[in-house]
Formats: C-alpha cells, sequence, structure tokens
C-alpha cells in the first residue's frame, strides 16, 4: 500500500514537472515571437532593408535637400549623434516635403522629418527633441521587432532576398503610419531626454513641443508615428517637464537661425 502511495506520489511529480517544463519553454517561445526576434536579422542585413526602403521614399516622396533648413537639420542631427555613446548606425537625416506633421524611422538608421513638422517647431530644440526621440527608436530596434511582430520574421527575410515588392510597400507604409507600443513610445521618450541632455540641449524642449502639438489638437493626425495618443499625452509632457537634469548642465544653443529655416521651407 505504502509503496503504491509512492509511486502515485512520483507520478503526479514527475507530471508536474513535465508540465511546468513544457509551460514554462511554451513561454519562452511565444513572449520571443511575441516581444523580441530582432537578433535573428544582423545589422548588415537591417541596413540592406534600409537601403530597399530608401529607393522605395526616393521614388514616392519630395525630399528636400541643400537648402537652409536641410542644413539646420543635419547640424542638431549631428549635436544628437556625436552625442551618443556608441552607435552601430550610420545614421541619416532626410526632410520630406509634406504638410502632415511627421517623422518616422526606416530600418538602418535612417530618420525622416516631414516639412510640416519642422514648420510648426519654433526652435531648433524642438525639432532635436523630435529627433532623439526617433534615434531612440532605432538604437533600441524597435522598428525591425515591430516589422517582425507585424508581418513576421519570414516576410523580412523574403523581401531582402528580392521577394514580392507590394510586401515592402505595406512595410513602409506601416513603418510612417503606424505607432509603437506604447512601452516603446516610453522607451524611445527616457532615451531621447538622457540623449538631449547629453547632447546640451534642454530636456524641456521636449515637453513644449508636445504641448505644441497637445494645443493645436492636431487629432486627424493621431496616426502617424510620432503623434501622440490622449491620454498618454499629459503623462509623457509631464515626463519631460519634470526631467531632473544633472547638476551642472548647461545647455548650448544652436547657432541656427529659425526665421531662415522656416522662410527656405516656404520658398521650396
Ligand atoms: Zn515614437
Amino acid at each position: 500500500m505504502q509503496s503504491k502511495t509512492l509511486r502515485d506520489i512520483l507520478v503526479l511529480l514527475t507530471i508536474g514537472a513535465a508540465l511546468f517544463a513544457g509551460g514554462y519553454f511554451l513561454v519562452r517561445e511565444i513572449s520571443k515571437s511575441d516581444y523580441d526576434l530582432s537578433y535573428e536579422v544582423s545589422m548588415e542585413q537591417e541596413e540592406e532593408l534600409g537601403n530597399l526602403f530608401k529607393d522605395l521614399i526616393w521614388d514616392k516622396y519630395p525630399t528636400v535637400k541643400e537648402n537652409y533648413a536641410d542644413t539646420a537639420l543635419q547640424q542638431i542631427a549631428k549635436r544628437l549623434v556625436n552625442a551618443l555613446d556608441s552607435t552601430q548606425y550610420r545614421y541619416q537625416f532626410t526632410i520630406i516635403k509634406s504638410k502632415e506633421i511627421n517623422a518616422f524611422t526606416i530600418p538602418g538608421g535612417n530618420i525622416y522629418v516631414f516639412s510640416g513638422l519642422l514648420e510648426l517647431a519654433e526652435t531648433p530644440e524642438e525639432v532635436a527633441a523630435v529627433l532623439a526621440h526617433e534615434i531612440g527608436h532605432a538604437e533600441k530596434r524597435h522598428v525591425v521587432t515591430r516589422l517582425i511582430n507585424e508581418m513576421s520574421l519570414s516576410a523580412v527575410i523574403a523581401v531582402l532576398s528580392g521577394g514580392d515588392p507590394s510586401v515592402l510597400t505595406q512595410m513602409l507604409q506601416s513603418v510612417i503610419s503606424n505607432r509603437f507600443s506604447r512601452e516603446n513610445e516610453d522607451e524611445a521618450d527616457k532615451f531621447a531626454l538622457q540623449l538631449l541632455e547629453d547632447a546640451h540641449i534642454s530636456p524641456k524642449s521636449m515637453a513644449k513641443f508636445f504641448q505644441k502639438l497637445n494645443d493645436k489638437n492636431l487629432d486627424y493626425n493621431e496616426d502617424l508615428e510620432f503623434m501622440m495618443t490622449h491620454p498618454h499625452s499629459n503623462k509623457r509632457i509631464d515626463r519631460a517637464r519634470k526631467y531632473k537634469t544633472r547638476n551642472n548642465f548647461s545647455a548650448e544653443p544652436f547657432s541656427i537661425d529659425w526665421e531662415k529655416v522656416q522662410k527656405s521651407l516656404n520658398a521650396e
């Protein structure tokens, strides 16, 4: 009798252990596929993917190059990139001519800013806040992770090996217009605040620009990557406003004539 009970307990323990192990591996696999498979795409592949996107953007959107606004954008971006501890990306920043107020990041560290956003900004520091947020998405590999989650890893790999071009178009649409998860947005914001500080740009400029978007009540734009959604916006503004810079922090102004930037955009 006793040995039978002992056997039953052993059987139960074995079943329990098997269920636990099975559950553990299942959860691990699910969370891997749901959250982060970006390690399956190398930096070289990401750069290649970025080049395919760049060609498509070049075909589809008019860009603004070699005017004062572009020079200003490059100057702002350079200050931020130089303040990064290290990076695997060769960043490129491009203005797209469009009235929409948006900015987005494609794979490979290529960041695009719409002229509408530059027109809304009143200082180079506000633009820096937007760029720092987008750099955050790139550095944390949010773009590749999201593409894999939305389209599957095999779709991303297929595009890289010259698959169906319509999938690439679909991917670009998703990168421009869809929001990241709230966790990704928070992570990009936190990254941006730290980067702004390291680049000697007041992190308060982020609060200012977010507040401006809020005041404008740009709800028709709320699906665009850079736009915010209620009720997260107030929390994001608050975090930027309350961000504590180190004691010896001092902001270094840009030598950019913002009025000239606006004029050069209008002349396009
Ligand atoms: Zn974002």
